[in-house]
């Protein structure tokens, strides 16, 4: 019934004097009119100011986890505001090298990473290497008998904790494909493997036990399991990874990532860590700096049963909702504070039922086609996970501030959708 709750809305986000929506002093309807919809719109200095919390809360060495949203401007941003950036891919770590990050400020994830995706990282001198598994090991080790410098690694644990999130995204129980687990004894034989190899220069460990996870007391028990599994082992750097939770709707609240950081670093203090923690923010980063902009298509109306709205995306712009069920708040641009009397359910234009982007959004009784939608909280892995399913073309990104708009990834053309055919 109430209006959309500001605080979802990116820092530069205001009303303007016909109470419609400005970010960083841009109209979102005229957005929508000179960029075309959907359009995913980033508030610059809200990513920035992110990732200088980050730097200040953890230090130099945190990274900004690209798959939550990556293009060669996001990655020269996270880097330019003193970032390293994690890549779990070749594909990701080609776009952060192309956009002019050196190796040495890229930190290597993924537990099934190719010889070649290794080589290129050893080759170009990359920060880290997170090993996640004896056959990367392997791997690694060959590498460097060639002839490659033995990398600096972390060690990927799996302590055996299950954060408060969906089942797709956690990632520190017993059953994981990721990192070594702590109970089967693993992860103590992988620390010992790392110490004693000649192909790998040890670091310390590294534990992601999930995303979108609110508890710090998580982050708490995590640390708790790396100090015991340390005991008296000589590690330089512990990564806690990313995970840090944010509100996507009117009731959830998070932590916000200074408070995350002085968790962290009581939970180390208090188990006798001395040694440099770092983690990986992806989501805290991007999530609230992002909004997508939809034109409202077709109302369809069911007495008795629900109405739909059709926009002009879906799940091929944002996943999420399909995915884990993620909920969404929704507002019109031309009037942000209205009163949301009405529930409809928000579909995208995929031939699918599921493609829902919004399960019950409120929105102004007098909605109507033409309009302007825009759902906030959509910066991180709606773009990043994007497709071309139905081959709709996907949506250009523009970052505003200071009332000026720039694209920083064009719209796809039809052209585009038959580039790779043959
Ligand atoms: C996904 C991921 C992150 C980022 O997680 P967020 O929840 O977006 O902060 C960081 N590190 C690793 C290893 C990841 O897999």
């Amino acid at each position: 019934m109430s209006s959309l709750p500001l605080r979802l809305l990116p820092d530069n986000a205001s009303i303007g004097p016909d109470g419609q929506l400005l970010i960083a002093g841009c109209d979102a309807v005229e957005l929508a009119r000179a960029f075309g919809t959907p359009l995913f719109v980033y508030d610059e200095e809200h990513l920035r100011s992110r990732c200088r919390e980050a730097v200040a809360a953890f230090g130099k060495g945190v990274d900004y986890a690209t798959k939550a949203f990556l293009c060669k401007e996001m990655a020269r941003l996270a880097y330019g505001e003193g970032m390293k950036l994690d890549v779990s891919t070749g594909g990701e770590y080609a776009v952060a090298r192309a956009a002019g990050v050196p190796a040495n400020a890229l930190v290597l994830h993924g537990n099934n990473k190719s010889v070649d995706e290794l080589r290129t990282a050893l080759h170009e001198g990359v920060s880290r290497v997170i090993v996640d598994s004896f056959d990367e090991f392997d791997r690694i080790e060959s590498l460097v008998k060639e002839g490659l410098e033995p990398p600096k690694v972390l060690v990927r644990i799996t302590p055996g904790i299950e954060a408060h999130t969906h089942e797709y995204v956690q990632t520190g129980q017993d059953d994981s494909k990721f990192g070594f687990g702590i109970h089967t004894g693993a992860a103590a034989e992988a620390i010992d493997r790392a110490r004693r190899s000649h192909g790998v220069r040890f670091e310390g460990l590294h534990v992601h036990i999930g995303s979108q996870i609110f508890e710090e007391e998580f982050f708490d028990r995590a640390i708790k399991v790396v100090a015991d599994l340390l005991d008296g082992i000589e590690a330089a750097e512990i990564s806690v990874g990313g995970g840090l939770g944010v509100a996507y709707v009117e009731e959830e609240e998070a932590p916000t990532i200074t408070e995350w950081a002085a968790a962290v670093h009581a939970a180390a203090r208090a188990a006798g860590i001395d040694a440099r923690i770092v983690a990986e923010p992806g989501r805290s980063i991007a999530a609230a700096a992002g909004v997508t902009l939809y034109t409202v298509g077709t109302i369809k109306h069911i007495p008795g049963i629900r109405t739909y709205l059709s926009v002009d995306g879906g799940m091929s712009d944002n996943p999420r909702p399909v995915l884990y069920g993620s909920g969404y708040e929704t507002c019109l641009a031309r009037e942000v504070e209205a009163d949301r009397p009405t529930v409809v359910t928000v579909v995208g234009k995929h031939c699918e039922s599921g493609d829902v982007l919004v399960r019950d959004g409120n929105v102004p009784a007098d909605i109507r086609v033409g309009d302007i939608l825009c759902t906030p909280v959509t910066g991180a892995y709606g773009h990043s996970m994007g497709s071309n399913y139905n081959k709709v073309p996907r949506p250009a990104v523009v970052f505003v501030k200071d009332g000026e708009a720039r694209a920083v990834v064009r719209r796809e053309t039809y052209d585009d959708l038959m580039r790779l055919d043959i």
